[in-house]
């Protein structure tokens, strides 16, 4: 590893030897040195609360902390920085425990020189460079598991920010979708559970959004806003920020990709080519968000890194649950066209035999009446001769919406039988109930008295009409029932048209 320029926080009460380490680090000339010495476990905590180190030495007997509970304080406050425990105590029991607490080291004091210190701090470092490596690994690992696994956006997206916010170790974090409109609203977020402030109505408002938006004049790697504190930042009004709850803020874009139609477009102000476009004119399809309330905080590179490769998989979930969506839309247009009527939009031959035969099944379970009314129109060949194909067409519609009107209950099914032939099934009713709905249609189809010059029992459209009713049997198919119908309704043309039959 290479280490050239090293920030050491040293906490040790004992002056005599703080000047000793100070001394051998220096000797050794190995790096440049930056040597932050504090004397309590309490100064140690605000000096870290405003700075990071590249390694802690930690005296473990001082005077406001002693042991385990010294190394547990400072590794809470900054958890990514590797601890070596310097101590007067030889114990092994103590080394363990303290290594199993999160020390990278435990060195006794008196028993080494400075090359075995500069060694330790080195290999504390990269030990603890590995862990969090590691750590990042896993996190990548368990988000991409997710989002090949599911294509649910609500879920990939939600547990990326609880698990960035735990990463991260910051008070929140969230994903903002750019509407259009000028507008935008976060789709989902996590909160500290143990901050205050998680009562308080937090909000990001798009006016908040907009300070925000990534920078994108900067080459690709460095679109991302990275804030360490507000109050620092002289174009932005820290008073306003508190309001919101923003002290320290990082800020990464999500694109959306161009060759897909998303379902928000984007905002106008984002289509300015100089504030948010890519060179290759990906737009922002959002941002994630990550702040402390009232703590500046830092945001290292390697986090920043880690976020960056992290969002590009988001984009890639976005992408793909956006086309999974568009396809689910075109497989049900699809369902939708390989069941219908092209003519009259009613359900076709196809759905009729599928409903038909389900019907068949569950009354035949109930026990219950099914009744079927085949339809056909008197002398149609004739009415397409004397008034042409399309006015045939419009006829069909007609009868069509007639017969649905005539049929109300959601069980009720009117499809198109055949050329000028309809079928409805109607599920759980009797023959009384047939007969009753059958005649209703003659009535409505009388009432709208549409022309049939050359009809030879009527001078208006005409319905033939045969009924089958039963209760369904196991041992037996639709078709019986089917069969009874078309019977009938050969009765009714027999008998001179116009009419219903009961079979
Ligand atoms: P019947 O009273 O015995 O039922 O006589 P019909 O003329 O109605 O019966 P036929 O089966 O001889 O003729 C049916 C006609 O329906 C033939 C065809 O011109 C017409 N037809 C079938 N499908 C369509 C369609 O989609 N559009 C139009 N316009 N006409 C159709
Ligand atoms: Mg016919
Ligand atoms: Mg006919």
């Amino acid at each position: 590893m290479n280490i050239t320029n090293l920030k050491i926080l040293l906490i040790e009460d004992d002056i005599a030897d703080a000047d000793w380490i100070r001394e051998i680090l220096g000797e050794e000339n190995f790096f440049e040195l930056q040597l932050k010495h504090v004397k309590r476990v309490r100064e140690a905590l605000e000096v870290l609360s405003q700075d990071s180190f590249d390694v802690i030495l930690l005296d473990l007997s001082l005077p406001d902390s002693q042991g385990i509970e010294s190394l547990a304080q400072v590794k809470q406050k900054a958890p990514e920085s590797p601890i070596v425990v310097l101590t007067a105590l030889n114990d092994q029991n103590i080394a363990i425990q303290l290594v199993r607490e999160g020390a990278q080291d435990y060195l006794v004091k008196g028993r080494f020189e400075g090359e075995l210190l500069v060694r330790s701090i080195c290999y504390a470092i990269e030990r603890q460079h590995t862990e969090v490596t590691l750590r990042q690994q896993a996190l990548m690992k368990k988000m991409l598991d997710r989002i090949r696994q599911s294509l649910n956006l609500t879920d990939i997206l939600s547990s990326t920010v609880a698990e960035v916010r735990q990463f991260l170790k910051t008070d929140r974090v969230l994903i903002y979708r750019c509407e259009s409109g000028s507008s935008g609203e976060i789709i989902t977020e996590s909160i500290e559970p143990n901050n205050s402030a998680q009562s308080c109505e937090i909000q990001f408002i798009p006016d908040i959004a907009n300070l925000f938006i990534p920078d994108s004049n900067l080459p690709d790697s460095s679109y991302f806003k990275a804030i360490e504190d507000v109050v620092s930042v002289p174009q932005l009004d820290p008073y306003t920020l508190a309001e919101h709850q923003i002290r320290s803020i990082l800020t990464l874009p999500i694109w959306r990709n161009p060759s897909i139609n998303y379902r928000y477009e984007p905002l106008a102000w984002l289509n300015d080519p100089n504030t948010t476009k890519k060179q290759n004119n990906d737009q922002l399809w959002g941002m994630l968000v990550a702040h402390n309330f009232t703590t500046p905080r830092k945001w290292l590179d390697w986090e920043i890194e880690f976020l960056q490769q992290l969002t590009t998989q988001v984009t890639i979930a976005i992408q793909q649950s956006e086309l999974y969506l568009q396809l689910q839309d075109a497989n049900r247009q699809l369902e939708r066209l390989a069941i219908s009527d092209g003519l009259t939009g009613i359900a076709n031959r196809r759905y009729f035999d599928q409903v038909l035969k389900n019907e068949w099944q569950r009354l035949a379970r109930e026990k219950k009446s099914l009744s079927l009314i085949l339809c056909d129109i008197d002398y149609f060949k004739l009415y397409n001769d004397t008034y042409g194909h399309p006015a045939g067409d419009a006829c069909l519609r007609t009868v069509t919406k007639t017969l649905q009107e005539s049929t109300r209950r959601p069980a009720d099914l009117v499809a198109r039988y055949g050329g000028e032939e309809f079928a409805i099934i109607l599920p759980d009713t009797n023959a009384d109930g047939a007969l009753f709905i059958a005649n209703k249609i003659r009535q409505q189809l009388e009432k709208l008295k549409l022309p049939h010059g050359k009809s030879l029992v009527s001078d208006y459209i005409t319905l033939s009409m045969g009924i089958a009713t039963q209760i369904p049997h196991w041992d037996s198919t639709p078709a019986v029932l089917v069969d009874r119908a078309d019977n009938a309704l050969y009765q009714a043309k027999q008998q001179g048209r116009n009419q219903v039959v009961q079979g």
